[in-house]
């Protein structure tokens, strides 16, 4: 098979583009007379792997039936679904960070969320500290996927929340970080409120009055209209895709509703449909089909503008769903048959429904059991965009391009993919504590950083992660944890700190019984 490489040279149109080998010549998939793609980041606040009513388990669960989100499963019906896909972390600016850097969280040092500039969000947790990571995230002079993209002719469009970076810091604001256009993204990664009578801040909605570090940047012509905040993210995104097309540019728009991150706040348009459920799930399900409509609402606009056929669209999560707390039900079964959920080192902290419509290419529905991860994502959009990984860069990619499993179902090189998180997350669950944890086909490891304990699941067997087999396999928890210690000598990842000794905790195979 030719290198996907050779496939794309000749859509190359602009001098501008550091291009790949033009002497390997061979067509472009796209058609020779068409531009390069535009390529459409659906990034997803808090989304839960089964919070979309497409099934990604083996068959359609209750969640998937409470759910109702007819534009995934039209993306699905001509892309590929990924039924094992992870977000990089079980929180949001590590994953966010992982997509426009392609780093993994513990490489970049970004292993918890951001806030205020040098503030640590991290909570206190019994016998270890979070290390000196980097509270501030990205920050301006990073190479980012944006920046790559905007130098190469593409006009970057980030739309919804950024969580990027800290406030009072560069990474804040995603025009210093390589977009062209901000819609209301800026440090802090929740809205003051979803409603626009409320201005999208959350004085109005507490009724305290009064402004907030929350409120929602530059959504002034809505305030006090009848909209809800995906609304308006789906209007503005809307314009600045017409006006990327009108100026003929390609685009790369990373659409990042703050849906379906708390306040959860009821888009009654939809509640109706929801009437059976509990009033908060009631409410979290408009937010789900919000996002849903305002993906529809993109997908019908490249209809209507004529570049549907050269635009794919990546939909994913940034971490798993909600679950510990301010959801209605039992906490920590939200992600079922996964266990637990956000801040969580389980399979419901990190897995995260992905599909990608790749116009011309995914023209039948496909689906992929391949483990990707976010940071996957830079590789394969540079390659769509025929754009290269600065040499100095290149070393510190962590991901792998999907575009050949996308185009053909070529399966990827068997990998291990690691989590990190030093960080407690302040509320009390299972899986939630500072850990590292690998996947290596179907075992799992996860390392527990305050005890030094192991617990090994395989996944195949035991997806809900129930059953601990770490004393009858010993090898394998050996095995598995001699691969974490290469993975935090290779990316230079920071253990926890040992609060009395005030020593890093040391390597996982030191703790590894004998
Ligand atoms: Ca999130």
């Amino acid at each position: 098979m030719k290198p996907f490489v050779a496939l794309l040279s000749l859509a190359v149109a602009s001098p501008l583009v550091a291009c790949w080998s033009s002497s390997m010549g061979g067509e472009t998939p796209y058609g020779e007379s068409k531009p390069r793609p535009n390529i459409v980041v659906v990034m997803v606040d808090d989304l839960g792997w089964q919070d979309t009513s497409l099934a990604l388990h083996i068959e359609l669960t209750h969640l998937n039936r409470r759910y109702h989100t007819p534009n995934v499963e039209r993306l699905a019906a001509r892309g590929m679904r990924f039924t094992n896909a992870y977000a990089a972390a079980p929180v949001c600016t590590p994953t966010r960070a992982s997509l426009i850097t392609g780093r993994s969280p513990g490489r970049n040092h970004i292993t918890y969320w951001t806030f205020m500039k040098d503030r640590d969000t991290s909570a206190s947790y019994p016998g270890v500290r979070a290390p000196a990571w980097n509270m501030n995230g990205v920050q301006e002079g990073d190479t980012t996927l944006p920046r790559l993209l905007q130098g190469a002719g593409y006009r970057t469009i980030h739309v919804g929340k950024a969580h990027f970076g800290a406030i009072e810091t560069s990474g804040a604001d995603p025009r210093r970080l390589g977009f062209d256009v901000n819609i209301a993204g800026h440090g802090p990664g929740a809205p003051g409120s979803y409603y626009g009578e409320h201005g999208f801040r959350s004085g109005e909605r507490t009724g305290k009055g009064g402004p907030s570090a929350w409120d929602v940047p530059g959504l002034d012509a809505y305030h006090g209209e009848d909209i809800y905040l995906t609304e308006a993210l789906a209007l503005e995104a809307a314009k600045a895709v017409r006006e990327a097309v009108a100026a003929e540019r390609p685009f790369f728009l990373n659409f990042a509703p703050y849906a379906v991150h708390t306040p959860i706040m009821a888009n009654d348009r939809y509640l109706e449909r929801y009437a059976d459920l509990h009033e908060r799930e009631a409410a979290y399900a408009t937010m789900v089909e919000s996002v849903d409509t305002a993906l529809g609402d993109l997908l019908d606009l490249f209809d209507e503008i004529g570049v549907a056929d050269n635009t794919i669209v990546i939909y994913t999560g940034d971490n798993g769903g909600l679950s510990a707390h301010g959801r209605g039900g039992e906490a920590h079964t939200h992600n079922s048959p996964l266990r637990s959920g956000k801040g969580s080192a389980y399979e419901g902290g990190v897995r995260v429904p992905q599909v990608i419509a790749w116009p011309g290419v995914t023209d039948r529905p496909t689906s992929t059991d391949e483990p990707v991860i976010t940071y996957d994502l830079f590789p394969t959009i540079l390659e769509w965009a025929d754009v290269e990984v600065p040499p100095e860069h290149e070393p510190s990619l962590d991901g792998v391009s999907l575009a050949a499993l996308v185009r053909d179902e070529t399966a990827l090189e068997p990998r291990p993919l690691y989590w990190h998180q030093p960080h407690f997350w302040g509320v009390n669950g299972p899986g939630i504590w500072p850990f590292t944890s690998v996947r290596d086909g179907d075992w799992k490891l996860v390392f527990r950083h305050s005890d030094r304990g192991f617990e090994l699941y395989n996944l195949a067997s035991d997806l809900g992660e129930r059953r601990d087999l770490a004393r009858t396999h010993p090898e394998r928890v050996a095995q598995l944890a001699a691969e974490m210690d290469e993975w935090f000598e290779r990316t230079d990842a920071q253990p926890s700190i040992d609060i009395e000794s005030n020593e890093a905790i040391g390597l996982p195979s030191e703790f590894v019984p004998q």
